[in-house]
């Protein structure tokens, strides 16, 4: 067994990936050859130090749980879109129903006046009639009406 030879399954024997037979080969040239003996320290140090360098494996359930809490999540916000939607309708449809309230009541209060201003005129204009068919009647007046009076001299 040359020393290339060695040198090129060196990390096969440091991972105990070679036969019996291989592993026993290997480690007889290392007994007797110096240079692949130092090949052979430098890359088992490479490998300690790669192996702390492993990053820490998750816990088994690590991607069930993240996939889980990821739909947990991505279900509550779709959950809160019609419940903030819903809260928006219900200000809205107050606003506008406040809105036809307060238009109704001043519609309803422009009506009273409206129907007070038309009696009042219709019970001035029977005044007026009332006059005029009274002033008819007396022989006496030329047709001229006498306007009533509160009583109070001018
Ligand atoms: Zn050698």
């Amino acid at each position: 067994m040359n020393c290339r030879h060695v040198q090129n399954n060196l990390s096969a024997y440091l991972d105990q990936e070679l036969t019996i037979e291989e592993m026993a080969d290997i480690r007889t040239h290392l007994y007797d050859c110096s240079a692949c003996r130092e090949e052979e320290a430098e890359l088992r140090s490479l490998k300690a130090l790669l192996t702390g360098m492993k990053s820490k494996t998750p816990n088994a359930d690590f991607e069930e749980r993240l996939v889980n809490s990821t739909i947990q999540k991505g279900m509550a916000e779709a959950r809160a879109w019609p419940r903030r939607a819903g809260i928006f309708l219900v200000v809205a449809v107050c606003s506008m129903l406040g809105t036809m309230q307060l238009l109704q009541s001043m519609k309803s209060r422009q009506d009273e006046i409206t129907a007070k201003t038309e009696r009042s005129h219709e019970i001035a204009s029977a005044i007026h009639r009332d006059q005029v068919f009274t002033a008819s009647l007396d022989p006496y007046n030329s047709g001229s009406i006498v306007l009533p009076t509160d009583g109070s001299d001018h």
